[in-house]
This record gives structure tokens, sequence and C-alpha cells, in this order.
């Protein structure tokens, strides 16, 4: 039957319902969300009304990406700040950042494979003991581990040679002051090139599909505006640089975009701090859920079944 599931449990059914309401409700108040603004206060004595003060203080492109993804997410991650678990992804992310980092500081020719996965070594060893001691369980995991990883990295040298590259900056940390609000990240790289500014952001994970590809834009185009805000000028185009693959998604930029992105990003900074002064963060339950850290404290998933437990028996 098209449609349709049977369920000979009542107790599934029920379980089915309790979450069919939840995700309806979760969608309406965040449909409804973006319509309210600062919430505003009454001085009694006056009669003035006040613009409550900003609970957000500073925001990232990675942080607003999970509130864009799910708002729990966020909570659990920028909120409660509740640690993730290391796993091998980020292990490999981390990584490879710091080797395709480091290659810059090397001369033009010695800029080769071996010495790309020489550093990708050295980067293990500076990182693992700080970040990463317990992450393995032996030492044939780990080296399947980087075994894995150096011929995702190897992928590099398909897309560009970075002997002919000489970045005008990598991991830049970036604090800018955009339209009220204070907007934090560090940016890959970015190149002078012909057709002007590019910048680059580097991905070990595996790239969307193409249609999927523009959302997957979002955190480059904030710091495209960081970049506008600090140097006054416009990057002509970002480049989501996927080495497991490898794949290369390239956006060019325009100053009408980033005008709307600016209005997009100051709209989602209302609705994160009107979130934060109201504490409703609501969940949004989607394939990010099956690698999410916080699944196994997430209300989407956790509450359902306690709700459905104190529920008396048919
Ligand atoms: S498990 Fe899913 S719904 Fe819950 S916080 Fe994570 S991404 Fe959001």
């Amino acid at each position: 039957m098209v449609g349709r599931r049977s369920y000979d449990c009542p107790m599934r059914w029920v379980a089915r319902r309790v979450r069919i309401t939840r995700v309806w409700f979760v969608s309406h108040l965040q449909r409804k969300m973006p319509d309210m603004q600062r919430i505003p206060t009454e001085n009694t004595a006056t009669g003035t009304v006040l613009e409550a003060p900003r609970l957000l203080e500073t925001l990232s492109p990675s942080r607003a990406s999970d509130f864009k993804a799910c708002p729990q997410l966020y909570k659990f991650r920028s909120i409660d700040r509740i640690e993730e678990p290391p796993n091998e992804y980020q292990a490999r992310g981390t990584t490879a950042h710091l080797a395709l980092q480091r290659i810059f500081d090397l001369p033009a020719v010695e800029r080769t494979p071996e010495r790309l996965f020489d550093l990708f070594r050295e980067a293990w060893m500076d990182v693992r003991p700080v970040e990463y001691a317990d992450l393995f369980a032996g030492v044939e995991e780990e080296r399947r581990w980087g075994i894995e990883s150096l011929e995702i990295l190897a992928n590099y040298f398909g897309v560009e040679d970075p002997s002919t590259i000489e970045p005008v900056e990598r991991e830049l940390d970036m604090l800018e002051e955009l339209g009220g609000m204070t907007i934090r990240g560090i940016l890959d790289r970015m190149d002078e090139t012909d057709e002007g500014l590019v910048i680059t952001d580097y991905k070990t994970g595996k790239a969307p599909p193409e249609r999927y590809a523009i959302p997957a834009f979002f955190a480059l185009k904030i710091y495209a505006l960081l970049i506008r805000r600090r140097t006054g000028r416009t990057p002509a185009k970002l480049r989501l640089l996927y080495l497991n693959g490898p794949v290369v998604y390239e956006l060019a930029v325009s100053e009408a975009q980033l005008d709307a992105m600016e209005r997009q990003l100051a709209a989602l900074w209302s609705v994160i701090d009107l979130a934060i002064r109201n504490d409703r963060f609501p969940t949004r339950p989607s394939r990010l859920c099956d690698w999410c850290a916080y699944r196994q404290l997430c209300p989407a998933w956790v509450q359902p079944v306690q709700e459905v437990a104190a529920l008396p028996m048919p």
C-alpha cells in the first residue's frame, strides 16, 4: 500500500504518533520563528518600549550552519558546550588541514605528494597526544586509518598543483563586526588570482551530490562577507575542495549575493538570539541524526520513548 504502514504493535503506533506530532510542532515553530523579532520590554515608569539586550555575543559560520541544520544541535554544541567524543573523521580533518596549511611553508619545488604525506604524519604526531590519544583501540586500527587518510590526501594533487600557488592567507582567524553582529571564524585559504580573490575550504568528508551543493556554500559565503568587510573587496569565487573524491565545487560571488547573505545572517542572528532568550531550541530530525554525537541525549530520540513508556497499556 502506498503511503501507509501497518503497525501490528500498538506501542509502535503510539511512538509514531508522538514522533509525528513532535515533528509537526517543531516545523510549525520554526516557520514562526523568523517572523519574531527581539522581545520588547516596557519601562513601566516612562511607558517607553525598550529593546531587550542581545544575548548572542558572537557567531561563527560553522555554528550558524549548526543552527540552520538543527537548533538543538546548536544548543548542545554552543550553549551547553557538551564535548563530542573525538572520532576518526574529525581526526582526519584536523590533521589534513594542518598538513595542507604547512605545505605552503615549503619552497614551491618541495610541495610534492611525499612531502605532504610527511607533513600529515608530523601533524598527526602534534595533535594525537593532545586531542586523540585514546581514539584508536590499537596500532593496527590507527595504521588502517593512516593509510586511508593518505590515500584521500593524495587526491589533492589531482585537483591542483601547490607548486603553482602562493596563497595570500592561510588559516586566517577572523573576527569582524558586521551590521551589529560579531562574526568569528577561521578561513582555510585565500588566493589572489586573475579573476580576483578566491576563498577555498578543504573538506575531508564526501561531497554532497551536485544538486545539494549550493547549501554547502553557506559558511563560505559568510567568510566572503567577512573578507569584504575587512578588505573592502568582494571575493570573486568560492571553492569547496572535497579531497575524498576528489570533487571541487565553485561558486562565483557577486555584491548582490553577499548583500542578500548579510540580510540572511542578520535574520538568523535574531532567531538564535530569540531562541537563547526563550530557551527554545527545536529539534530537526534528519539524516544528520545518523552521525550526530548527541543523539543519545536528543529529545527527538530519547523523549518519545519516555513518553510512550509513561502511557498506560491498552
Ligand atoms: S540527533 Fe538529530 S535532531 Fe537531535 S540534535 Fe542531533 S541532529 Fe538534531
